[in-house]
Formats: structure tokens, C-alpha cells, sequence
């Protein structure tokens, strides 16, 4: 049986979490670790993570996927900006450490111009620092959909990232909408583009998925996630996933234009396709 979710709501605190996610038949989800459009994080509350963490274990859960705040640019030129980012990340893994062994994805951001050399540069050296203190965290470089100067469209810029960290404690997460919108052929040939993965980052650096449909045709690089079936990924398309010996033991994060409801027919519905 497969480990899916979809992201939930931080404000109730972690033990809400694990609750409302046994609700709509999740054994994973994901979660904004602060404020994903701005910067503010939750208030810690050891007792309600310890708790969180004992729920978990008891009910068979797989790895969490928290997700980095939009806003957090570890790449960008502006010198304060940039230091203030690194902040975040070195903040937002040690509150992971209430919740160890999990998984703490983000988007490597945008270059804004200096050039993807440079960007490349600069996370690299964010995550070395934030990585010095090993946190019990896994971090994960979102794939992204290449839009404007992201990094992380490109499996060749994750493994550069990669490469200039050199921590084994650094992975990568799938998002099918971005592969498919970043010019990956997930539909027509996903071992195709497995093998592409395995061959330029290495299959055993793949931690986690997010399981999106895309509202726009292949190779757009815009990045508008849809509901699973009604975009131009297609319901076999995630047939094919969630079936798959390299990805089908991996936590699966639907980031779909849902609410709770939605999201509980969405797993339902990845049950119903699992063979
Ligand atoms: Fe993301
Ligand atoms: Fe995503
Ligand atoms: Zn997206």
C-alpha cells in the first residue's frame, strides 16, 4: 500500500495534523513549516510534536513532506535577501528536529538574472551551512517547471546543486506537474525519464513525490497544477506512478486545487489505481 496525502493546514499544531490526515485516509502529508507566502513561523511546541511523533509511529505513517516557504529565494542577488533566506532554512530544519527522520522539501529558487551558474552557487552554499548542524532531516530539491530563472527545471541543475553540497543527506522531489511542464515526457514515456533521472542525479537521491495534474499542455513552463485526471497528464499517467517498482514505496503529496474533501476522493481515487 502506498503512502499518499496532500498538504495540511500547520495552524492547529502537529498532533491535528497526523488527526485530520487519518480523516480523508492519508498515511503522509505535507505542511508549510511557517507562513508559505511570507515568513512567520509557528510558535514550537514540544509536547504537541512528541505527541504528533507517537501518533505517527503507531498508525503506520510514512515520511512527512514539510515544504520551505514560496518566498524563501536562496539564490537571489540581493545580498540581505539571500542571507535572510539562509535564516530561514537554517531555522526551518532545526524545528524539523521535533518531527526527526522526515523529509523537508523546497524550490531552489530563482536566479533573477546573475545566471544560473551563480544561483547554483549560492544554494550550495546555504545548504552546506544549514546542513553543519545535521538536524535529523532530509533536505529535498523541488524539480521545478523551469518558469522565468527557476532552478531545478533541469535534473542537470539538481545535480550541480547536488555535487557542490556533497551531503548524502540531500535529495530530490518529484513534482510530476513541473517534470511534465519542465519538458519531461512523464505522459509517453515515464521510464524514459526515470532513466534520465537515474542517469544524471541517481534514482536513490528520489525521496518523495508531489502528484499534480497540469492545467497546460506539455513543455509550457508555467506551472498551474490541476486536479489528477482532468489535466493533461491524464488518470494513467498516475496509474503508472503509483504502480511503479522505483517510485510506489515513496510518500506521494497531492498539492491539487482541493480542500479536504477534494483531497480525500484524490486518495481514494491513487487507492483504487494501486494493482
Ligand atoms: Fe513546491
Ligand atoms: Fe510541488
Ligand atoms: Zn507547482
Amino acid at each position: 500500500m502506498g503512502y499518499f496525502g496532500c498538504h495540511l493546514s500547520a495552524s492547529g499544531g502537529s498532533a491535528a495534523m497526523v488527526k485530520t490526515a487519518m480523516s480523508i485516509g492519508a498515511n503522509t502529508f505535507a505542511f508549510f513549516t511557517r507562513n508559505p507566502r511570507g515568513s512567520k513561523a509557528k510558535k514550537e511546541d514540544a509536547a504537541d510534536a512528541a505527541k504528533a511523533v507517537s501518533m505517527l509511529e503507531s498508525d503506520g505513517f510514512g515520511k512527512l513532506v514539510a515544504h520551505g516557504a514560496y518566498t524563501m529565494n536562496l539564490c537571489t542577488a540581493d545580498q540581505e535577501a539571500r542571507g535572510f533566506a539562509a535564516d530561514i532554512l537554517e531555522d526551518d530544519l532545526r524545528r524539523m528536529a521535533a518531527l526527526p527522520g522526515n523529509f523537508y522539501n523546497f524550490h531552489p529558487g530563482s536566479h533573477v538574472g546573475q545566471g544560473a551558474e551563480a544561483g547554483i552557487d549560492y544554494i550550495a552554499v546555504a545548504l552546506k551551512n544549514a546542513l553543519r548542524h545535521d538536524y535529523p532531516v532530509t533536505v529535498l530539491l523541488e524539480t521545478m517547471a523551469g518558469k522565468g530563472s527557476e532552478i531545478g527545471g533541469r535534473f542537470e541543475e539538481l545535480k550541480a546543486i547536488l555535487d557542490a553540497v556533497g551531503n548524502p543527506n540531500v535529495g530530490v522531489c518529484l513534482d510530476t506537474c513541473h517534470v511534465y511542464d519542465g519538458g519531461y515526457d512523464i505522459v509517453n514515456d515515464l521510464d524514459g525519464v526515470l532513466g534520465e533521472f537515474d542517469r544524471i542525479i541517481g534514482l536513490p537521491r528520489l525521496k518523495a513525490l508531489h502528484l499534480n495534474d497540469s492545467k497546460n499542455p506539455f513543455a509550457s513552463h508555467k506551472d498551474r497544477h490541476e486536479c489528477l485526471g482532468k489535466g493533461s497528464l491524464g488518470i494513467e499517467t498516475f496509474r503508472a506512478i503509483v504502480n511503479h517498482p522505483a517510485l510506489r514505496d515513496k510518500p506521494m503529496i497531492l498539492e491539487t486545487p482541493n480542500e479536504l474533501p477534494g483531497y480525500q476522493a484524490e486518495i481514494a481515487l491513487l487507492r483504487s489505481l494501486e494493482s
